[in-house]
């Protein structure tokens, strides 16, 4: 068997160790004689597997006990029109700040709920940088504010959890989420798709201030509603129950690395490695503003783009795949969430030093 270096931006790669304990339990899970994926979500079993990835979570993020953790499913897409059905009940106004790809998506769609404010957009800057926060036109009376910490196809990162004042700030964490610790008290609502830094695909995850559970709007499907998702322990319906569980295998591998403290060294120190690698360069280039270069996600351009379709097919030769970027930008983008080793990174670093010196004259 070898495992390839997969720099996929999601689904994205995961532990080996986690898929290799899924394998050795995948037919019989703890003496029960059944799979995971064939147990009743009520089962006792299927509990417990649930609940421990709850607390685990709750351990690595150190989050208040004031909060509710909610597992459901529809990816961060559908998370972009439920935000604003429950959290606009009450107050219709809602300020996004627009740093890319997915905040354009989320401001888009809650445009069909609410009075939409779009505080600063990136756009004039192609979104390679964020608008300083002094020029952000916040409304003190907006029901909360959404923003995107990590582009996942830009590859922007806002290292700092803006200080807006009272409105709760609301963050699509899909691509960040356990990279690093962060201080949930200052969120009102964080939520993620499981399939880039969490687990499979098939799983979202939302974490929620409890005074935010009762500003919904009337008439939305009993499915997105926090309240009664959050009353029943993520088991309105069926839930995703492999993805939870697989999930809670990477919750305890990280606990094992030595929690989010550690995935932070090891992270800042891959991203420094890339980010090195591309500046000392002439034929590779990032052109995102440094104060605001992902860690998770990395776009990087090649000088002579006509070499593109080589790079990628001498790249994949050796075991490095998925580094193509997104479609709608083009270029190369690896992604290296906290699956990806430090030696995966080095060896894309080596091989692009290996078609670099191949290349030029
Ligand atoms: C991938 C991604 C999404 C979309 O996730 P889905 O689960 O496919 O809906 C939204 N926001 C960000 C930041 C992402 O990286």
């Amino acid at each position: 068997m070898s495992r390839a270096f997969n720099f996929s931006a999601g689904p994205a790669n995961l532990p080996t160790a986690v898929l290799a304990q899924a394998q050795s339990e995948l037919l019989d899970w703890g003496g029960t004689g059944v799979s995971v994926m064939e147990m009743s979500h009520r089962s006792d079993a299927y509990t417990s597997i649930a609940h421990a990835a709850e607390q685990d979570l709750r351990d690595l993020l150190n989050i208040p006990d004031n909060y509710k953790v909610i597992f459901t499913q529809g990816g961060a897409s559908l998370q972009f029109s439920a935000i604003p059905l429950n959290l606009l009940g009450k107050n219709r106004r809602a300020d996004y700040l627009n740093t890319g790809i997915w905040s354009t998506k989320a401001i888009e769609e809650a445009q069909n709920y609410g009075n939409i404010h779009v505080v600063a957009t990136g756009e004039d800057s192609h979104f390679t940088t964020v608008p300083a926060i002094d020029t952000w036109e916040c409304r003190d009376n907006a029901a909360y504010f959404h923003y995107t910490p990590n582009e996942t196809i830009n590859g922007v990162e806002i290292m700092d959890i803006p200080s807006i004042g009272d409105v709760p700030l609301v963050a699509d964490m899909s691509s960040t989420l356990l990279s690093r610790p962060i201080d949930v008290s200052r969120f009102g609502l964080i939520y993620a798709g499981a399939q880039k830094n969490i687990g499979p695909a098939g799983l979202t995850i939302i974490i929620i201030r409890d005074d935010l559970l009762d500003q919904c709007q009337d008439n939305i499907p009993s499915l997105l509603r926090y309240d009664r998702l959050a009353k029943a322990d993520s088991m309105l319906n069926t839930p995703a129950t492999y993805s939870w569980y697989l999930s809670g295998l990477v919750f305890k591998w990280l606990k094992e690395q030595g929690g989010l403290e550690q995935m932070r060294e090891v992270n800042e120190r891959k991203a420094k490695a890339l980010y090195t690698a591309i500046d000392s360069s002439d034929f590779y280039a990032n052109n995102i503003d440094v104060a605001y270069r992902s860690w998770m996600n990395i776009p990087f351009t090649l000088a002579d783009t006509s070499l593109e379709k080589a790079f990628l097919q001498a790249a994949k030769k050796v075991g490095l795949m998925t580094l193509a970027g997104h479609r709608s930008v083009g270029g190369m983008r690896a992604s290296i969430y906290n699956a990806m080793p430090e030696e995966g990174v080095h060896a894309l670093v080596d091989f692009m030093r290996e078609f670099e010196k191949e290349h030029t004259a």
